[in-house]
């Protein structure tokens, strides 16, 4: 896959702190973007911003006032700071439920009103959600995620649809399970509750409906959001990508 330079180009990265907000800080960088790196980790976010040149941000997305400070002149919006909760949903908390809403759908939305003007002025955009395989599938459990990310996944499309006429594209990518600190850490759990290998655990819980047997790498899917953030991407928009190893074929 190649990608045009992104010199001159501005980017914002929710959740830049770690695992794929990371990768995707990362890239967008190495392409040559000045990068806003968003995030409620002072110090994950101080340690990122020193390692790839990014500027910092510190601010919880699910307040609407910290939104609202942060930089609405960008020309790349990666909308990817995401949060799980497990709870069957007769036993559900409803302010976890409200929070995951607040996080992964409305953050995007004030963040995606903010900064749409001044891509509308130049004529010139790209919105990219990192939603998931349960942006177009569902678990059990994960009532609140579910929704969020199918949310987000109709937000994407109708911002694509205002966004054409203005050079802008939004577009989800969805990842099955991805190499993180989030992932290894439920992984670890999961074998020590069930009194089972990490191995196994991995390859009936995690990978039990994907054709290709492993994680995906976090670089692997800052690969794509690079794609989409290039020239080359202008035709694709209120698409929805995934990058789950075959799970959604089956
Ligand atoms: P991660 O936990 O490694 O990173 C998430 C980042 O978001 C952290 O730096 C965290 O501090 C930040 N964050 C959380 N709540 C915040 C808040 N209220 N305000 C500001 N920042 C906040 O997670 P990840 O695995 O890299 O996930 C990133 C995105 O990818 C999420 O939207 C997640 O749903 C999605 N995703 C992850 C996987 C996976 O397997 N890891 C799979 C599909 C989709």
């Amino acid at each position: 896959m190649t990608s045009s330079s992104l010199h001159g180009r501005t980017a914002l990265v929710t959740g830049g702190a770690s695992g794929i907000g990371r990768a995707c800080v990362a890239a967008l960088g190495a392409a040559g973007a000045k990068v806003h790196l968003v995030d409620a980790d002072r110090d994950g976010a101080a340690a990122v911003a020193a390692e790839t040149g990014a500027l910092a941000h510190v601010a919880d997305l699910t307040d609407p006032e910290a939104i609202a400070g942060l930089p609405a002149d960008v020309d790349i919006l990666v909308n990817n700071a995401g949060v799980q909760h497990v709870a069957p949903l007769h036993e559900f908390p409803p302010e976890r439920f409200t929070a995951l809403q607040q996080l992964m759908v409305t953050a995007p939305f004030l963040l995606m009103r903010r900064c749409l003007p001044a891509m509308y002025e130049r004529g010139w955009g790209r919105l990219v959600h990192i939603s998931s395989v349960h942006g177009l599938r569902a678990s059990p459990h994960k009532a609140a995620y579910v929704a969020a990310k199918h949310g987000l996944e109709g937000l994407s499309k109708v911002a694509a649809l205002e966004g054409a006429p203005h050079g802008v594209t939004s577009n989800c990518v969805d990842p099955g399970y991805v190499r993180t600190p989030l992932v290894e850490g439920q992984v670890a759990d999961q074998a020590r509750t069930r009194g089972i290998a990490e191995e196994q655990v991995l390859d009936e819980v995690f990978l039990g409906r994907t054709a290709v047997r492993r994680l995906i790498e976090p670089a692997e899917v800052a690969d794509v959001v690079l794609w989409l953030c290039g020239e080359r991407s202008g035709h694709l928009t209120g698409a929805s990508i995934p990058l789950d190893g075959g799970w959604s074929a089956s």
